[in-house]
């Protein structure tokens, strides 16, 4: 069983300038909230690879590395679906230098690897999760699979003639 890391320590590594150090962590990622869905990510434990390098003075510069995958409902067909996204992410930390070189993951040389791996996934996320990049929805007149029912699925102007009648009451 691995071991999960939520905080990793890169002081303890005691690094010099220009040196580095390439570690196979396990990060546990929080569950996403997608237009109202739950989506739990797999594995439960997600095996990642930093990098560390340690720059001049208390800086480090980090890349992350790692596949997940979201397990819900497709956003199209609502079957079930299990997405797999590659993170490639980066992070500098530079402590006395501007803002914009110190990372929000790092505090006292201490990196919050839980907060960046969710982070890092959440940026790699498309607007829509999918079963499969073309998956081809419902068919907005009867709720049919259109994956399933197939590209000849079609229907008559007034597929029900209820529906017929309540357009005629409309005008009236
Ligand atoms: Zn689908
Ligand atoms: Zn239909």
């Amino acid at each position: 069983m691995a071991l999960r890391t939520d905080t990793f320590d890169l002081g303890g590594l005691r690094l010099s300038a220009g040196e580095g150090r390439r570690l196979e962590l396990d990060v546990a990622i929080d569950p996403f909230l997608v237009g109202g869905e739950r989506y739990p990510v797999e594995p439960a434990l997600v095996p990642c690879r930093l990098d560390i390098s340690r720059t001049t003075g208390d800086g480090y510069a980090l890349r992350l590395r790692f596949e997940a995958t979201l397990a819900g409902p497709c956003m199209r067909c609502l079957e079930p679906a299990t997405p797999t996204f590659t993170v490639d992410a980066r992070e500098v930390s530079q402590p006395g230098e501007t803002d914009e070189l110190s990372s929000p993951y790092v505090h006292r040389g201490v990196l919050d690897l839980h907060a960046w791996a969710r982070d890092a996934l959440a940026l790699a996320l498309p607007a829509k999760l999918l079963c499969r990049p073309e998956c081809a929805g419902l068919c907005p007149i009867c709720g049919a699979d259109l994956n399933l029912a197939g590209a000849d699925h079609a229907h008559e102007q007034t597929p029900d003639p209820r529906w017929s009648k309540l357009s005629e009451l409309r005008f009236e």
